[in-house]
């Protein structure tokens, strides 16, 4: 198994979409409400009997249903149809800076039931615990809900580099590692599928979120950690040792500060949320006169205290725009992308922070002059991670070829 694998444990109980017709179908419901059966077979090749018969079968999987009828003048009133958001529910794990956050999630790409957990990242059996705990949590709710059927399968998302069930990752200058094989062995009946969580995050987008129809895009996040993932021909570019997208380790700066990798002047050690609170305590510490209290050091508020006119916070993210935007603009030259996404701190389009990253980069990339393209913010907030993991597993209810030839 290799990181987006996803791996098919289940036998017989669902049915799968094993034509690729089916698949053609569901997502063309998917993405025109209220659509008939005869526009169906007018977007299609298909026989209006191959396209009865295939829809019958979506009925029956519990996919799609039936929804009233469109209004005609003349002639028999078509009936219309749309896609069952819970037809199918991922579980979606995010485990990584942020904390640990499980999640129900359906095919719309909302959380039905969230569970969160803080095990540090140092100790494998605490963080296992809390993840199971979440997947257990979240199947009671499916449970409750009478859902349990409809649960596909679960998706986890985990920091680091990504073998396997395994993932390694750097805890300040010591390398951890994390392996969920675990997790697959108890849940037999699920498909799993695991992979850097970023990767997720940028898959979320394709789904469900800003990136839906993209066929180009990098995701940015900056959060504690800093990352991109990059959607080449509408598939997730990992790279050759499955470490594509490393912003963290993309120099600005001929700085002092000297990154675990071993280089100085990289962009996580100057510009990462963990590393800004670190920045933010010394100065406080050192007698720095700021309105941010020690008591609640956290990103939000550091952001808040500059929209309040903070001088010192001010000054701080003028610089850690300037890297990030630097940064940015150099992978959107890099990768010619239509279509920008920004997750974590910076994406919530209505703060004055999120704006200006995101004009600095609109006006300074090579692609400004292009009316088509676009810097948007994620609209999945805290959840990214958990839809983004949900994502990689449930994007196979649609893309079952895909799954058969274990590529994405
Ligand atoms: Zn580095």
């Amino acid at each position: 198994m290799k990181a987006g694998d996803v791996v098919q444990y289940r036998t017989g109980s669902q049915q799968l979409m094993k034509d690729w017709n089916l698949s053609l179908l569901a997502n063309l419901i998917r993405k025109n409400p209220k659509i008939s059966r005869a526009e169906l077979t007018a977007l299609t090749n298909l026989s209006p009997t191959t396209v009865s018969s295939l829809v019958a079968e979506l009925i029956d999987d519990g996919l799609v249903r039936e929804t009233g009828v469109r209004d005609s003048q003349s002639g028999r009133k078509p009936i219309l149809l749309e896609f069952v958001p819970e037809g199918r529910i991922g579980i979606g794990v995010s485990i990584n800076h942020d904390g640990i956050k499980v999640a129900l999630v359906n095919l719309l790409g909302e959380p039905l039931y969230i569970f969160e957990g803080r095990a540090s990242l140092e100790h494998e059996k605490a963080v296992l615990a809390q993840v199971e705990q979440g997947i257990e949590e979240c199947i009671a709710h499916a449970k409750e809900q009478n859902l349990q059927d409809r649960i596909y399968g679960i998706g986890i998302g985990v920091l680091g580099l990504v073998e396997g069930t395994k993932s390694r990752y750097l805890l300040g200058n010591t390398w951890h590692s994390i392996d969920l094989a675990p997790i697959v062995e108890k849940h037999p009946k699920f498909y799993f599928s695991i992979e850097n969580d970023i990767n997720a995050m940028a898959l979320g987008e394709v789904w469900f979120g800003q990136g839906k129809e993209a066929k180009h895009l990098l995701y940015v996040y900056l959060g504690y950690g800093l990352g991109v993932g990059v959607i080449i021909d509408g598939k997730l570019y990992r790279g050759a040792f499955g470490s594509a997208g490393e912003l963290g380790h993309v120099s600005v700066s001929h700085g002092d500060f000297k990154c675990r990798c071993g280089l100085t002047g990289c962009l996580g050690v100057i510009a990462d949320g963990a590393h800004v609170m670190l920045r933010i305590k010394r100065a406080i510490e050192e007698g720095t006169s700021t309105s941010i209290s020690p008591d609640n050091l956290t990103f939000e508020s550091f952001l808040d205290a500059a929209k309040t006119g903070d001088p010192f916070c001010n000054e701080l993210l003028d610089e850690l725009i300037s890297n990030l935007s630097r940064a940015i603009i150099s992978a959107v030259n890099l990768f010619d992308p239509g279509l920008v996404i920004i997750g974590g701190f910076f994406s919530d389009p209505k703060h004055p922070a999120s704006s200006r990253l995101i004009s600095t980069i609109q006006n300074n990339s090579l692609a400004s002059y292009r009316d088509d393209f676009r810097i948007l913010a994620s609209n999945f907030g805290d959840n990214s991670g958990v839809i983004g993991a949900a994502a990689a597993v449930l994007k196979n209810v649609f893309d079952l070829q895909l799954t058969q030839e274990q590529i994405s």
